[in-house]
C-alpha cells in the first residue's frame, strides 16, 4: 500500500467557507450596527445563457444568507454596448452599492474587455479590472479575483506550505491562472513559492507536473491529470469543472475536476474535492469582496 493513502488531507472548501463566513457575519452585523451600511452586489446578467442564470442565483441565494443585499439586472442578448455601459456607470455613482459584477461570458457581439473595465476599481470585486490586477502584481492586492483568492484561503487554513516550495500551475486564464501566479509568486501570505506557469504551448507538461511541491490546475479537461503525471506527497488543487455524461447518475451527467482523483489520491499529500474543494470558495470570496468594498466606503 502507498505510504501516502492513510496521510492525504482533503482539502474541503466548504470548511474554509464556513470559517471565513463566521467571521463575515461579525464585519457585516458591525457595518450594519455603526454605519447603517448594508453590503450591496449589483449583477448584471445579459441574455439567458442557463449556466450564467444558475451562478447568478447562488450568488443571490449566497448574500441573502448572510443578510447583505444582491440586486440583478437582466438585460436582453441585444443590449447594446452603450446601454450597458451607461448602466454601469450609473452603479459606479450609486452610493448604495458596493459591488458591481457582469456575468461572464456575454454575448459575442459585446466587447467584454471594454465592459469590464468601465466597472469602477472601486467597485470591482471580481478583481478583473486591470488596476486591480496591476495592484495584485506590484504586491498589494485590493480586489484578488475570487478563485485564486480562495485558493489562497484553502492553502492557509490546511497550511499547506508554499514558501521554497515549486508551484506549477497548469492553465492561464485571466480568472484563475494569471492571478494565481502573482499571488504565488510574491512575498504574499500563502506566496514565496518558485512558479511554473504551465499551459498549450508546454513543451513535456508531465516533466513540470512531476515537479511540483504544489500543483494548481485549472485546464478545464475532466480528469486530465493522471496519477503517473505528479510526484508522491504532491499538494494538489483542483480548480476544474467539468460536466461529464453518466448514465448511472439520475441527472445522465456528473461533475468531475481537472484532475483523475482516485488517481491520484493516494500519491497526494493533500487534494482538493471536486465538487466540494474550490468551489465553494468562489462565492465567499466574493462576499467577501463586497464587504471590503462596503468597509472601504465608509
Ligand atoms: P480557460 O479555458 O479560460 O483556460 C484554460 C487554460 O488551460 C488555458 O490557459 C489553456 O492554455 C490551458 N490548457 C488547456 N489545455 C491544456 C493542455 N492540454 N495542456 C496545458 N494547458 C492546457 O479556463 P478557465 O481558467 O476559465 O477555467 C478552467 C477550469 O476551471 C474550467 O473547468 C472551469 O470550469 C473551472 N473554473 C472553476 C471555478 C471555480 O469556482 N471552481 C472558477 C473558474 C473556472 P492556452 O492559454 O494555451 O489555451
Amino acid at each position: 500500500m502507498n505510504k501516502f493513502f492513510f496521510n492525504t488531507i482533503l482539502l474541503k472548501g466548504s470548511n474554509v467557507s464556513n470559517h471565513i463566513r463566521k467571521n463575515l457575519t461579525l464585519q457585516i452585523n458591525e457595518l450594519k450596527k455603526t454605519y447603517n451600511i448594508t453590503p450591496k452586489l449589483s449583477a448584471i446578467l445579459v441574455g439567458d445563457n442557463p449556466a450564467s442564470q444558475l451562478y447568478i442565483k447562488s450568488k443571490e441565494k449566497a448574500f441573502k444568507k448572510m443578510d447583505c443585499i444582491s440586486e440583478t439586472h437582466n438585460l436582453p442578448i441585444n443590449t447594446t454596448e452603450s446601454n450597458l455601459i451607461e448602466l454601469i456607470k450609473g452603479l459606479n455613482n450609486d452610493n448604495s452599492v458596493h459591488g458591481i459584477l457582469v456575468q461572464l461570458p456575454l454575448p459575442k457581439s459585446l466587447d467584454s474587455k471594454k465592459i469590464l473595465h468601465s466597472i469602477s476599481p472601486e467597485k470591482d470585486v471580481d478583481g478583473f479590472h486591470p488596476m486591480n490586477i496591476g495592484y495584485l502584481y506590484q504586491g498589494e492586492p485590493k480586489y484578488v479575483p475570487c478563485t485564486p483568492g480562495g485558493i489562497i484561503e484553502i492553502l492557509d487554513f490546511y497550511d499547506i506550505p508554499t514558501e521554497r516550495c515549486h508551484a506549477v500551475i497548469v492553465g492561464r486564464s485571466n480568472i484563475v491562472g494569471k492571478p494565481m501566479y502573482g499571488l504565488l509568486a510574491q512575498n504574499l501570505r500563502k506566496g514565496n513559492a518558485t512558479v511554473t506557469m504551465c499551459h498549450t504551448g508546454t513543451k513535456d507538461l508531465s516533466y513540470f507536473t512531476k515537479q511540483a511541491d504544489l500543483l494548481i490546475i485549472a485546464a478545464g479537461i475532466p480528469e486530465f491529470i493522471k496519477g503517473d503525471m505528479i510526484s508522491e506527497g504532491t499538494h494538489i488543487i483542483d480548480v476544474g469543472i467539468n460536466r461529464v455524461n453518466d448514465a448511472s447518475e439520475k441527472k445522465g451527467y456528473k461533475i468531475v475536476g481537472d484532475v483523475d482523483f482516485f488517481d491520484c489520491f493516494d500519491k497526494s499529500a493533500s487534494i482538493t474535492p471536486v465538487p466540494g474543494g474550490v468551489g465553494p470558495m468562489t462565492i465567499t470570496m466574493l462576499l467577501s469582496n463586497t464587504v471590503t468594498s462596503a468597509k472601504n466606503s465608509i
